[in-house]
């Protein structure tokens, strides 16, 4: 999902492209009329903002990465999806099978909710030492991964208890799971859902028309 999407208004209707349209598909006409688009000053076609970006670079970040890549994040479905949380110079650590795993790299594509405003230098500072230490604990020991998993996903369980002890460093109640995911997740899960849609029609047909 590399390539760049964009959005212009014709025949009263929202139009999703390709920017760079591959030959063939680009014939300069409005898909849905067939007239050369005469654009408005405010149709003019605008970007949209794709919803993966580098974990690696979301400092202080809750992260949701897929297995099969971030087509399959269009999903909240458990089994898929791994997250992981980074710290501010972009390491993702991220509890699995073998215990918690500090990663460098992998997390180039996924969705990224960041955790704290940047100017709570603070607390940036305090996360790192915090999840260090929260990372050593007893409870995320490999051979507690399976008694982990009878409370769902454990790799949730780690980034949540870790981002509720955060709270609780800067004085804030704790967010039960369905708070956090329904607040912060759902949203965003929804978002990269839409726009995996409307790619993947555009691939299909070259555009994507959406009336609203
Ligand atoms: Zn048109």
């Amino acid at each position: 999902m590399e390539r760049a999407v964009v959005k212009f208004r014709h025949c009263g209707r929202n139009i999703y492209t390709f920017a760079d349209p591959q030959a063939g598909t680009g014939t300069g006409l409005c898909p849905v009329c067939q007239q050369p688009p005469v654009l408005g000053l405010l149709d003019a076609p605008v970007a949209l903002p794709g919803p993966f970006s580098s974990g690696h670079r979301a400092p202080c970040a809750f992260l949701i990465g897929a297995r099969e890549g971030p087509r399959s994040l269009g999903e909240w479905n458990d089994s898929e999806l791994h997250v992981g949380i980074s710290n501010s110079a972009g390491l993702v650590y991220n509890y699995t099978l073998s215990g918690v795993q500090i990663d460098e790299q992998g997390w180039e594509q996924c969705v990224c909710i960041q955790l704290i405003p940047p100017w709570r230098d603070s607390l940036v500072d305090s996360w790192d030492k915090e999840l260090q230490l929260f990372s050593s604990l007893p409870t995320w020991a490999a051979e507690r991964f399976h008694e982990e998993r009878e409370f769902g996903s454990c790799c949730y369980g780690f980034a949540l208890s870790f981002i509720n002890h955060m709270r609780s460093v800067d004085g804030k109640d704790s967010l039960s799971r369905d708070e956090f995911t329904s607040r912060h997740v759902l949203p965003r899960i929804k978002l990269a859902s839409m726009f995996i849609r409307v790619y993947e029609e555009i691939l299909q047909n070259g555009f994507c028309v959406n009336d609203q």
